[in-house]
């Protein structure tokens, strides 16, 4: 099963979403507003996949390769 939170988006601020899956221990954030996505392991905190429109995706990583998407 997986647990959803409202959150402020760490890219605009706005109301994110967040959900917790407790079998896969994937922890996946994502805003409507801006398009930001983070999904990582909340066990480990590492990040599976990033993208924030507007800034370089690649200062979310930590130590996996983060897949970045650029629309413009
Ligand atoms: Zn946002």
């Amino acid at each position: 099963m997986s647990i959803k939170q409202t959150i402020h988006c760490p890219n605009c601020g706005d109301r994110a979403e967040r959900y917790r899956c407790s079998e896969t221990n994937i922890l996946r954030t994502s805003c409507y507003y801006c398009d930001y996505l983070l999904v990582q392991c909340s066990q480990t905190g590492k990040v599976i996949e990033a993208y924030a429109p507007g800034i370089d995706a690649t200062t979310l990583r930590s130590e996996m390769p983060v897949t970045a998407h650029r629309q413009h």
